[in-house]
């Protein structure tokens, strides 16, 4: 009987214990997590939960009937301190090694700090987990502003989410735009308009440049543009980096990440990863995603190859953010020396695609899901397409798919 660890409780780590347990029921696969609880979804954290709206951990990701449905034994508190690859075992920050045939590696990314404003600092923010959401709601209910620095998904949906709490929102963004690694310039100034209308304050082209809490408890920050905002509270969203350090302690190959092949093999043939925390070969070379269905999928393929699958993952990467009754998607492989095609839809619906030698790269849209599932396919089979059909909204995408 095949053994099969799994390091991480986030979609990538828990869909490769599901899909291990899936492709050899014979295995005994265990799913270690240092967190206290059944894995769950992190898109909620800055959007239903902000809002109220559901509460953290409501949305399980193996299911109503969690991993033990699954046939995989879930173990919590358990942090992995170290891989011995000799000994095939994993130890625990308790002393106990846990043994493997096949271990998958998913322990995703961590938030970017900002040496001014450390994780830890009263009224300074970070949003990871469930217990970051938990404390922010709450501390957002007795707020009346909010300083977030980072102009980037999670910056935003978290200044939506305060925005439509009544808090008021300033955002400090370094780039010349809000979305500026994640979006085109008209997806990006939909969003901003929108944030606009409901009156955050959005200061691009600058940053903190200094922050130190006030004596009645705020805290005072000097933008890099020499403005002062005073904030009841601050949510730093600047990124993440890679959760790779337990792979590198053990000799595994890494690069801002841990590098994987189209297998989601590591350089230890045993030894599998997936999800925010790899480098895989993309289309033009090793890449890094952070978004939920690339955890899924992938870490749906290094569980089925732990268990003596041979899958690739090829992808076509895709996200969505919320934020406001804006649904905000993209899907493809932006690349060089594109053309861009605009499709008008109504209202804030917004269609914007990418084309390279006659077929579909890319695309972003707002409030187009529809068509944004057409685009998937599109992409998928490398459908020829004529751009001046793509700009016609009287052309359904979907009968592109037929020809
Ligand atoms: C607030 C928020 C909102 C998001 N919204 C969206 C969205 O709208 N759309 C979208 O596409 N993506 C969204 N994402 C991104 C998406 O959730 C991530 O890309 C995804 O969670 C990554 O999955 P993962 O399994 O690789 O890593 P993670 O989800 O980070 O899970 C890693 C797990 O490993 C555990 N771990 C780490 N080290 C160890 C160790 N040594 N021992 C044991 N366990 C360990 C961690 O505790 C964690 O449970 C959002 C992310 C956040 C934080």
């Amino acid at each position: 009987m095949r053994t099969i660890l799994v390091i991480g409780g986030g979609p990538a780590g828990t869909l490769a214990a599901i899909a291990a347990k899936k492709q050899d029921p014979a295995a005994a696969v265990t799913l270690l997590t240092l967190e206290p609880c059944e894995p769950y979804e992190k898109p909620p954290l800055s959007k239903a939960v902000l809002l109220g709206d559901v509460m953290p951990g409501d949305a399980l990701i193996a299911g109503p009937g969690g991993v033990a449905g699954h046939d995989v034994v879930l173990q919590t508190l358990s942090r992995c301190t170290a891989i011995d690859r000799f000994d095939r075992a994993v130890v625990l920050d308790d002393g106990r090694r846990l043994h493997y045939d096949a271990l998958v590696i998913a322990t995703g990314s961590t938030p970017r700090q900002i040496p001014q404003l450390p994780i830890g600092m009263p009224r300074v923010h970070y949003l990871r987990t469930d217990t970051d959401a938990r404390a922010l709601q709450s501390a957002l209910r007795r707020s009346r502003n909010l300083l977030v620095v980072g102009g980037g998904l999670i910056g935003l949906e978290v200044a939506a989410s305060a925005a439509q709490l009544g808090v008021k929102v300033t955002v400090l963004e370094l780039a010349p735009r809000i979305l500026a690694r994640v979006c085109d310039e008209q997806t990006g100034a939909v969003v901003h308009a929108a944030h606009s209308r409901y009156g955050v304050d959005i200061r691009v082209g600058t940053t903190l440049a200094a922050a130190a809490p006030q004596a009645d408890g705020r805290i005072a920050a000097q933008t890099g543009a020499g403005d002062q905002v005073i904030a009841d509270l601050v949510v730093v969203g600047i990124g993440s980096k890679p959760d790779a350090a337990l792979a590198a302690a053990a000799g595994l190959a890494t690069d801002d990440g841990i590098v994987v092949d189209a297998q989601c093999r590591t350089s230890d043939p045993a030894i599998f990863a997936a999800g925010d925390a790899v480098r895989f070969p993309g289309p033009h070379g090793l890449v890094r995603m952070e978004n939920w269905r690339h955890a899924q999928d992938q870490g749906a393929v290094a569980g089925r190859n732990a268990a003596g699958a041979s899958d690739t993952y090829a992808t076509v990467p895709s996200f969505w953010s919320e934020q406001y009754d804006l649904y905000i998607q993209g899907v493809g492989w932006p690349v060089q020396g594109i053309t861009r095609v605009h499709r008008p839809l109504g209202g804030d619906g917004l269609l914007v695609f990418e084309i390279s030698d006659g077929r579909l790269t890319h695309a972003m849209g707002i409030n187009a899901r529809r068509d944004l599932a057409s685009v998937r396919r599109l992409i998928e089979r490398r459908v020829p397409i004529e751009p001046a059909a793509l700009a016609d909204p009287a052309q359904p995408l979907a009968a592109m798919l037929k020809r």
